[in-house]
């Protein structure tokens, strides 16, 4: 008799089948932390600050509440704010851009790469020298942001950052695990941030994030600033500070998750894999750049397509297969309500255009991507999506 049992449905991002691994490793860790008492600044959080350092190969790790709390609290420890510029991408999300504008800074939207998705350096080079050149706002930092997993040009986003005395901040938030050069992020910026939403590389169940620094003084103003500013006495207050604590529980899944966190980063490039043998044989699909050098972590798997009618008729077919689908992003950051007054507010008179992040988000298209995908299904991805085209 033939197998008439439905294929298992795929998911977007697939939680459950690494829960079902570790499912009773989680239960100690957390019956541990209920046991101890310690919810707030527990051993947990100390012992996956040291493991993931180590993990990244930097000096100093700092658990945060947030990858949005952990750019928060690296652009405080600058002094960040009214009069600043910080340059970041407008293909990226909201997070990027909120955190400076909660500071009083203004972001400044650069354009990226069609290839890599990335911040473009001429773009950038040509907004810092325009802002240079305006001074109306002094340049302060740039956050490159790793999109899909894919490292940013750090060795030119730090040269430039050198020459103007400006703050290199990388918000790794979905590339976590991701290496350039032989050398995992974490070391490549001033700072690094990390975030553990659930569905990042790697995830904890709640909210959830991470610093990473060679700088042990920056470090230690981190854990000041994620504490209200304390001082070296509990209730002596040096500076202002905010809650950004991370939690002993989250820590503990962490803890839980990072044996199987090596062979993840290694299973979601084989996926990537399958899905760049099975698609790259049609010229109507972009596939994110392979820059020298760079390790793609695959936080996301992310096409470009020719125009926003195809994507629709694509998005149509893998929803009428039971194949879900998403678009990171339909906007850019420039485009939001939220921010346009903002972008207006960069430069003197009309601010350059944004052409690459703007076909972009009327493009791309995101298929499910997790380290548990089988070639299978894969397979089954990619045909339901060459089959539109
Ligand atoms: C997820 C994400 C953030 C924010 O992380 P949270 O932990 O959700 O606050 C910041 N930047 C980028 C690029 C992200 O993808």
């Amino acid at each position: 008799m033939p197998d008439t049992t439905p294929p298992r449905p795929i998911a977007l991002f697939d939680m459950h089948a690494q829960q079902r691994l570790i499912r009773p490793e989680i239960d100690r860790r957390i019956a541990a932390v209920l046991d101890g008492g310690r919810f707030i600044n527990g051993p947990e959080v100390a012992e996956i600050e040291r493991e993931l350092a180590a993990f990244a190969g930097v000096g100093h790790a700092v658990g945060v509440s947030s990858g949005t709390d952990a750019l928060q609290i690296a652009m405080m420890a600058e002094g960040i704010g009214r009069g600043d510029a910080v340059f970041l991408p407008a293909f990226t999300y909201t997070a990027t851009a909120e955190v400076p504008l909660v500071l009083g800074a203004t972001p400044v939207f650069v354009d990226v790469e069609e290839e890599s998705f990335n911040i473009s350096l001429p773009d950038l080079r040509a907004r810092l020298a325009r802002v240079l050149a305006e001074g109306r706002l002094r340049p302060r930092a740039v956050v490159g942001v790793d999109l899909f997993g894919l490292p940013a040009d750090w060795p030119a986003i730090r040269a430039l950052c050198a020459d103007h005395g400006m703050f290199a901040l990388d918000d790794a938030a979905q590339a976590f695990g991701a290496a350039l050069h032989g050398r995992r992020l974490g070391g490549w910026a001033d700072a690094t941030a990390l975030s553990f939403y659930p569905t990042k590389t790697l995830g904890c169940y709640g909210d959830g994030g991470m610093i990473l620094t060679e700088d042990a003084a920056k470090a230690e103003l981190y854990r000041s600033l994620r504490t209200h500013g304390e001082g070296k006495t509990r209730y002596e207050v040096e500076r202002t500070g905010m809650n950004g604590r991370l939690d002993s529980i989250q820590a503990a899944v962490l803890l839980a998750k990072l044996p199987l966190f090596e062979g993840e980063i290694a299973a979601r490039r084989r996926v990537a894999g399958w899905y760049r043998a099975a698609l790259s044989c049609h010229a109507a699909i972009g596939l994110q750049a392979e820059p020298p050098g760079a390790e793609n972590v695959y936080g996301l798997f992310t096409i470009r397509l020719p125009d926003a009618g195809t994507r629709a008729r694509v998005q149509a077919a893998l929803s009428a297969a039971g194949i879900p689908s998403a678009i990171y992003y339909p906007k850019p950051l420039h485009h939001q309500p939220a921010y346009r007054a903002a972008h207006a507010a960069g430069f003197a008179g009309e601010p350059p255009p944004l052409p690459v992040a703007e076909a972009l988000a009327g493009r791309v298209l995101s298929l499910p991507m997790h380290p548990y995908l089988t070639e299978a299904e894969v397979a089954r991805v990619a045909g339901a999506v060459l089959s539109a085209l």
